[in-house]
């Protein structure tokens, strides 16, 4: 496995790998890899004869009271996992190499989805997200991108953008990896003290309370949003809900009456670290 870390060893390695023949697939990250990271490089393996990684803890997509400086690194850790998931090369670049000029003047946003869940509390997040995806695209130029379902708001905003900018990428989603407590697997976990770590797995069992309300036949969004947060406030009392929403799985528009395909979202603020999850439940496949 090579470790790349200037933008020209990156085209070189990819060009030699497609005379020979291979496809390339393209994982992004932002390191401090856990078991989630691992399956989109397995998934990326099985499909691809070239996998290459990125690590990046991207600034742009980082606010200024957000998380940048004491997001978890920990580069050796990663590159070990890398190498036993299966990946040709990881691309390990420093900000000066992918921002030679300081913030970049062009940058890539999207429009109405990012308005919603976390583009809602997290103002310029998708432009920095969408800016360095853009720009990774362009180095490796993969013929997949791997990304997960745990950042389902992310997914369907890339999976736009290379649509309405004729990227000629296939972007693959890959499902949500869990702790065996339910708790989605983070890099931000490990920043929870014990009791919230503790009070975690509420967001998934809380997730997973709405899902049998929908299939149960429940149609009112309010009423789901509100079990959702008292559940949260019995079992994770340490943490602050940032947003809990029922939308549309394509426009991530709100959804009053499930009645269809609908995404159930949340956002939860502990002390150590702001926690996501989601899940997709059917409306239209009812409990028998
Ligand atoms: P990150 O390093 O957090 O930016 O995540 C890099 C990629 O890994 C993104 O496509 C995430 O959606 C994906 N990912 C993160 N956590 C998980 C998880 N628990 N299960 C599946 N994919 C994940």
């Amino acid at each position: 496995m090579k470790v790349l870390t200037t933008i020209q060893q990156v085209r070189d390695f990819v060009q030699a790998a497609r005379a020979r023949q291979l496809s390339v697939g393209l994982v992004p990250t932002m390191g401090n890899l856990h078991e989630g990271h691992y399956s989109l490089i397995r998934a990326a393996a099985k499909e691809c004869g070239c996998v290459v990684v990125s690590v990046f803890v991207n600034p742009t997509q980082f606010g200024p009271n957000e998380d940048y400086a004491t997001y978890p690194r920990t580069p050796e850790q990663d590159l070990a996992g890398c190498q036993a998931g299966g990946a040709a090369a990881v691309f390990m670049p420093s900000v000066e190499e992918m921002y030679p000029r300081g913030q970049t003047l062009a940058t890539v946003s999207i429009a109405s989805l990012g308005d919603n869940l976390c583009g809602a509390s997290r103002s310029g997040h998708f432009t920095g997200v969408c800016t360095v995806v853009s720009k990774l695209f362009n180095i490796v130029r993969c013929d997949k991108a791997f990304f997960g379902m745990k950042d389902f708001q992310q997914l369907t905003i890339i999976r736009r953008m290379v649509d309405d900018l004729n990227f000629p990428i296939e972007i693959v989603p890959c499902p949500t990896v869990r702790e065996p407590d339910g708790l989605a697997m983070s890099s931000r976990n490990s920043k929870l003290s014990k009791e919230d770590r503790a009070q975690a797995p509420a967001l998934h069992a809380s997730l997973e309370l709405a899902r049998e309300m929908i299939l149960e036949g429940v149609r009112d969004s309010r009423a789901i949003i509100e079990a959702i947060a008292a559940k949260i406030a019995a079992q994770a009392p340490g943490g602050a809900i940032d947003y809990v929403k029922v939308v549309h799985p394509d426009t991530l528009k709100d959804v009053q009456v499930p009645d269809g395909p609908v995404l159930v979202a949340l956002a939860v603020r502990f002390q150590g670290a702001r926690l996501i999850d989601n899940i997709l439940v059917d409306a239209a496949a009812k409990a028998s």
